[in-house]
């Protein structure tokens, strides 16, 4: 079977069978794993080849002899999986050293982090390889079953609620006893995007009064839908929508106007788990030390923008505090806490994926394609995304 490269990709046929290894993810606290044994089977069935390293999967409860039993060959040996994949799907970017390891022609896909840390892929990207990076893909309706940030958004929604209900010395439903009637806890979310609307899915299923607030007016039907309410903020008719049903940045001003509605709110909340985000900008804060100082003692707060820097202006990324009695959690991964769903989801978006580059076990990578173009990082030893090339370019001169 031959590997292909079409306009304005380069053609190139190897012949032979196409291989997809798997690596033992290495960075710290990661449990997922690109591919599972059950993801296999199609795979096969098109005359791929699977390798995968020892140990990949054991984290997400995949033993190396389920990946055997799939009919994939394991081994320990890393290096000859980075010198012979023709493709390797990875949940984080493999570091440099790996980089300067893969086989001329490889296609690497996975959240490579290609605007936080361009630096990081220097190796690979001066490589004859091609990188697509997760986070770069398109959010149209064609790409939806590759839109692993989705998954992972809605993993990690649903965990900031069951984390928060661990900690709160607090029912969340409502009960009624002999013993007497146990009020709801009340649950506040910040911003009702992809990960807000699954926890506030995630805390009404539990019993809990949640309230929503979002700064796009479209987000207030779907807070609604799901039995919560939503809060409205009068920011003078200013627009609040930027592209592809994302967020703008808003001024001080209309900023000034959600944080005083959150200190208002956060005084009668139990938890609040805060998402707001803006593309490529640090997430807005919008949580003042006054709403924190206003909420009860045993409250529970999870910022999980803390990735990029935090709503609240307390919170300190990757840090657990306790603020007054109040434990304001800043996870920085939430989804590698759910190893085995989190896997799943993402290993259904990677074959998704490789079905766009892949056909009939030949690998035909068509940069024409908006999908595939749009997720490109680098190609051929060449940057193919505008603002990683300006992003290196920037830091070489620096
Ligand atoms: P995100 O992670 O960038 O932001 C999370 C939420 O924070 C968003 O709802 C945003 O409006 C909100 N926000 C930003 N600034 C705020 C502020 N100052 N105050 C309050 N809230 C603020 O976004 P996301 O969750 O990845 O996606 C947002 C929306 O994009 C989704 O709800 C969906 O409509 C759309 N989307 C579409 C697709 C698709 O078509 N394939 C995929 C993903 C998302």
């Amino acid at each position: 079977m031959g590997t292909s490269f079409s306009a304005p990709a380069l053609v190139v046929d190897r012949g032979g069978i196409l291989l997809i290894g798997i690596l033992k993810e290495t960075a710290t606290g990661e449990t997922r794993v690109a591919l599972l044994p059950e993801s296999l089977k199609s795979l096969l069935a098109q005359g791929i080849a699977v390798t995968v390293e020892a140990g990949a999967g054991v984290a997400a409860g995949a033993s190396d002899a389920a990946y055997t039993e799939a009919g994939a060959i394991v081994t320990a040996d890393r290096g000859s999986i980075l010198t012979d994949a023709d493709l390797l799907p990875v949940v984080n970017a493999p570091g440099a050293a790996d980089q300067a390891r893969l086989k001329p022609g490889a296609v690497v896909i996975g959240f490579l982090k290609p605007l936080d840390n361009p630096e990081a892929l220097a190796t690979a990207i001066a490589r004859p390889v091609t990188l697509f990076s997760m986070e770069l893909v398109p959010r149209i309706s064609r790409a939806q079953s590759i839109d692993a940030l989705y998954s992972m958004a809605t993993v990690a929604g649903y965990k900031a609620i069951i984390a928060a209900a661990g900690l709160l010395p607090r029912l969340f439903p409502m009960l009624m006893t002999a013993a007497g009637t146990i009020p709801p806890a009340r649950v506040f979310v910040i911003g009702a995007g992809v990960a807000g609307l699954q926890a506030i899915a995630t805390a009404r299923r539990l019993g809990a009064v949640v309230e929503a607030y979002d700064v796009r007016a479209a987000a207030g039907e779907q807070v609604r839908s799901l039995g919560a309410k939503f809060l409205d903020v009068d920011l003078g008719g200013i627009s609040t929508e930027g592209g592809g049903g994302y967020a703008a940045e808003l001024t001080e001003e209309a900023l000034d106007r959600g944080r005083d509605l959150i200190t208002r709110t956060a005084a009668h909340s139990d938890v609040i788990v805060t998402t707001a985000q803006v593309p490529g900008r640090p997430a807005p804060r919008l949580i003042r030390r006054a709403a924190v100082e206003a909420m009860r003692p045993g409250s529970v707060l999870v910022d999980m923008a803390a990735p990029a820097g935090g709503n609240c202006e307390l919170t300190r990324p990757g840090v657990t505090q306790s603020i007054g009695g109040i434990t304001l959690l800043a996870p920085l991964n939430l989804p590698t806490e759910v190893p085995v769903h989190a896997s799943q989801l993402y290993a259904r978006n990677i074959l998704n994926f490789v079905a766009l580059i892949a056909k009939k076990g030949v690998l035909a990578v068509d940069l024409a394609d908006e999908v595939l173009a749009g997720a490109c990082v680098a190609h051929e030893g060449s940057p193919v995304n505008p603002r990683v090339a300006r992003l290196l370019t920037d830091s070489l001169t620096r």
